[in-house]
């Protein structure tokens, strides 16, 4: 209020520089537009006047009747839009020139109809506070109008519509603007015509209002002046968007809707993009697990088995892409015409049992034969149906490691033949079929005249090359179905169906003999050897293979005593095969009684730390005219007569005895083997025997071993199996001897009850001149080191060979180096060396 004091004593001296116009809402003469600045004819004028003269204006908000008593006070300067009517001239200064014209005017509703002044009786009409409408009215009671003041003309006309007024009268430029918004008409009835103003407080500056008159004297003579501008705006003006009442609160309510959908949408938003991203992570840790994974995951239908999604994967391990696996029949394609029908066949037994594994051969998308495992498993789903979940696991190396050791086992490594082994096993099969009627079938022993002094004169190496030079001969002289195998150092044997006659047996070992002598270039020497064969047949010769090789041995004796370059058939009357065995037999049979055998014991050793951890019981013959005779002269024999049963149950007990004495004698004696021969893993008492026997002699199970030969158990694998399972219940330790020199199926041997490996000698001899040799070995150590079994390499004889399988991680060792096999009184005094002292 002060401020407006001292402005207002301040203007009655000087011009004034600095105005402050009264706004109030008349549209379209004085308002404040859309973006909240004053606009209108008033404004624009009062604008263009100040820019001229270098005044600057302020506006002050107030309603009409309040922006009234503010210029009556001088707290503005200038109020727009006065009509300078009598009484207001009392109140106010005007300026002379008018600034336009206007009257008032009625407005009603479409329903009434107002024609002349009478019509208004008992009428409410709204007007504007203070305004030249109120005081028209007020000075004509006659009319009988109630009037309804209010503080804008907008409000005058919602009073109609809110039906707190029937008819309005307002200023003819704002109702042309705004009747026919709220749906009012013009009525035929105007009054009032005033002269429209500034209005100033009579204190004003005279200045001030003269400088107003000469300025629309000057703009009102010029038709394209600011005065004619804004008077053109203000009778066409832009449209002045206005709303209904209701709009606004409705506009809120939608903005806040609208609000509050946003910011749902944005906590949505917010939420989805956290969970795509934790998805996002899992969907990536997903598909790291699949791609790295040896394994391929599917999905296929539970009836045709045909996959309907793969992992990606599958392109790096099949070398197929994961599309063309799903198409129709491609898979199947995909595998080994021979081993389809394995697939198809598991559906069945999948659907009854709910999971199946398979093996078989696919061809990659590299062309590659691969071997698989093939899991599947059924998967019920919620809306009844059921599908197959499944992982393919690639296997071919294994499969190639096996086929590798398999063949490495089976196989001479010089020559490539089959090794004796093979040959036996062979030899066997064809003695079944022979006995069940098949043709029979005979053997060829060929054996190389004074091949000794070949190695002796032009070395070793020499020697090999001719060996494998001959074998080759002898392979492309026989029927593809013939085994041609080396059975001797510089021995071959060939097992072959029956001949026809004995001419066509003469033919063939004629020209056996003449191929085998022909001349043969190596390096610079040339060589020739000649050979001498012994033939015999089965089943006529003999039924068992001992017994056929014998007789073919007996007939190449022959061939080798009538000078070599020969060959024999075996005739009966060479018949000491049978008598060589009754001798045996007879001696066999004394030997029990007359306790003419002897265990030996060869220690068993940690090769890390070079602990002894046990002994081999190995037995020896002390016979009375030929002096000591090894095991491999006697069990064979042993095994064909049966003696072997006895031997066995001998052995078993001297071993169980000597064990309890070592205990006895406060010896610490971790473990005992004892070889088993094959017969006795086909009687089903074998654990009955055994568990006797430790009873016998109340010593622990466990500090009893049992050794197997690899070939016993590929004999009867199933039979054999049952034994083993029984007598790993008893709490004995099985161990398989002999391992790699057998062609087993590795699987059906690993399912077998073992605690021990023991590698067989002829893998470790000269480990030092062979790769192969090597990575057998590595390769055997991995296996037992996976299946978590003990491991024993058998014939240790050289340092190196004891560097090797430190340095390989074999764990446990026995041979020559280490330890002989030894009397049982030397076994006791290495025990006591190894015994902890104060014992
Ligand atoms: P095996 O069970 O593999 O026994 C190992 C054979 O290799 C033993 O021959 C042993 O003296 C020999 N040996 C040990 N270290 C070395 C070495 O560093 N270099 C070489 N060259 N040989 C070594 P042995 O005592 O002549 O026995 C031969 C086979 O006779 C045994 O092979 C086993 O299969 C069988 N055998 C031995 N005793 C018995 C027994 O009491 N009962 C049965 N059924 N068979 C037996
Ligand atoms: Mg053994
Ligand atoms: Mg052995």
């Amino acid at each position: 209020m002060l401020f407006f004091l001292t402005c207002s004593v301040a203007a009655q001296s000087e011009p004034r520089d600095h105005l402050i116009i009264g706004l109030y809402e008349n549209p379209p003469k004085v308002y404040r537009d859309q973006t909240q600045r004053p606009a209108g004819l008033f404004v624009e004028l009062i604008e263009a006047i100040a820019r001229d003269q270098g005044w600057t204006l302020d506006y002050h908000d107030c309603e009409w009747s309040a922006c009234l008593d503010a210029l009556e006070t001088g707290a503005i300067d200038l109020m727009p839009d006065v009509a300078a009517t009598d009484d207001r001239r009392g109140r106010f200064a005007f300026h002379q020139v008018p600034v336009t014209q206007a009257w008032s005017q009625l407005y009603r509703p479409a329903h009434l109809d107002l024609l002349t002044l009478d019509d208004l009786r008992g009428l409410r009409i709204s007007v504007l506070r203070d305004s030249v409408q109120q005081s028209w009215f007020k000075s004509r009671p006659e009319l009988g109008v109630d009037l309804v003041p209010v503080a804008s003309m907008l409000e005058g006309f919602i009073a109609i519509e809110s039906g707190d007024a029937d008819a309005a009268a307002t200023n003819n430029f704002f109702g042309a603007r705004f009747a026919s918004t709220y749906g009012l008409a013009e009525a035929a009835i105007t009054f009032d015509q005033q002269s429209l103003h500034f209005a100033a407080p009579l204190t004003a500056a005279p200045d001030l209002l003269t400088t107003i008159d000469s300025t629309l004297l000057e703009w009102k003579a010029q038709r394209d002046s600011p005065f004619f501008k804004a008077l053109e705006r203000a009778l066409v003006p832009e449209p002045v968007v206005t709303m209904p009442h209701w709009v606004a609160p409705l506009t809120i309510a939608l903005l806040l809707i609208v609000g509050l959908l946003v910011g749902f949408s944005a906590v949505l938003r917010w939420r989805v993009k956290v969970r795509t991203h934790a998805l996002e992570h899992s969907r990536q840790q997903l598909e790291h697990v699949l791609d790295s994974s040896t394994a391929v995951l599917y999905q296929a239908c539970s009836d045709t088995l045909k996959p309907f999604w793969v992992s990606p994967n599958v392109s790096r391990l099949f070398r197929l892409a994961p599309a063309d696996v799903c198409a129709e029949g491609l898979w199947e394609m995909q595998i080994l015409e021979d081993d389809r029908s394995k697939r198809r066949r598991v559906a069945n037994e999948l659907i009854a049992t709910g999971q199946v594994a398979i093996d078989y051969r696919i061809v990659d998308g590299a062309g590659k034969v691969r071997h698989l495992r093939d899991e599947m498993r059924t998967l019920a789903l919620d809306d009844g149906r059921t599908e197959v979940i499944g992982t393919w696991s690639d296997l071919t190396s294994d499969y190639e490691q096996r086929e590798q050791i398999s063949y490495l086992t089976s196989h001479d490594r010089l020559t490539h033949l089959a090794n004796r082994t093979f040959l036996r096993e062979h030899l066997n099969t064809a003695l079944g079929h022979a006995k069940v009627g098949d043709r029979g079938g005979m053997v060829l022993l060929i054996d190389l005249d004074r091949f000794g002094a070949i190695n002796e004169t032009m070395g070793m190496a020499i020697g090999d090359q001719l060996l494998a030079a001959l074998a080759r001969r002898i392979m492309a002289k026989v029927a593809p179905t013939d085994l041609v195998a080396r059975s001797g150092n510089d021995e071959f044997c060939i097992l072959m169906g029956a001949s026809d006659s004995a001419d066509m047996n003469a033919r063939l070992c004629q020209g056996l003999l003449e191929t085998i002598a022909a001349p043969i270039q190596l390096d610079s020497h040339q060589l020739s050897v000649t050979a001498s064969i012994g033939l015999a047949c089965f089943p006529a010769h003999g039924e068992t293979a001992s017994e056929v090789m014998a007789a073919a041995e007996l007939a190449l004796q022959q061939a080798r005593k009538d000078g070599g370059n020969a060959w024999t058939g075996y005739q009966p009357e060479m018949g000491t095969v049978t008598s060589e065995r009754m001798y045996l037999e007879q001696d066999l049979n004394k030997a029990l009684d007359e306790d003419q055998f002897l265990l030996f014991f060869q220690p068993k050793y940690a090769l890390d730390e070079s602990r002894l951890i046990g002994f081999e019981s190995l037995i020896r013959w002390q016979h009375p005219q030929r002096g000591l005779i090894m095991p491999g002269t006697f069990i064979p024999f042993a095994e064909q007569t049966g003696q072997i049963r006895k031997i066995d149950l001998w052995v078993l007990n001297e071993s169980c005895r000597q064990l309890a004495q070592w205990r006895d004698a406060g010896l610490d004696m971790p473990r005992l083997s004892v070889n088993l021969s094959a017969s006795e893993f086909r009687s089903e008492a074998l654990a009955q025997t055994i568990g006797a026997v430790i009873d016998k002699f109340t010593i622990s199970p466990d500090r009893l071993e049992l050794e197997i030969t690899e070939t016993t158990l590929m004999e009867a694998p199933d039979q054999a199996a049952t034994v083993m399972v029984d007598l790993a219940k008893l709490g004995v330790h099985l161990s398989m001897d002999d391992f790699g020199t057998g062609y087993s199926n590795l699987a059906q041997l690993l399912a077998l009850p073992l605690n021990q490996l023991k590698i067989d000698q002829s893998l470790l001899a000269n480990i030092h001149n062979s790769t192969q040799k090597q990575s057998v070995l590595r390769a055997i150590i991995a296996l037992a080191r996976a299946l978590d079994m003990e491991l024993v390499a058998e014939g240790i004889e050289t340092p190196s060979q004891l560097k090797f399988l430190r340095e390989s991680g074999c764990p446990l060792g026995q041979g020559y180096l280490l330890g002989r096999p030894m009397s049982s009184a030397q076994a006791k005094r290495l025990l006591r060396k190894r015994r902890p002292s104060g014992m």
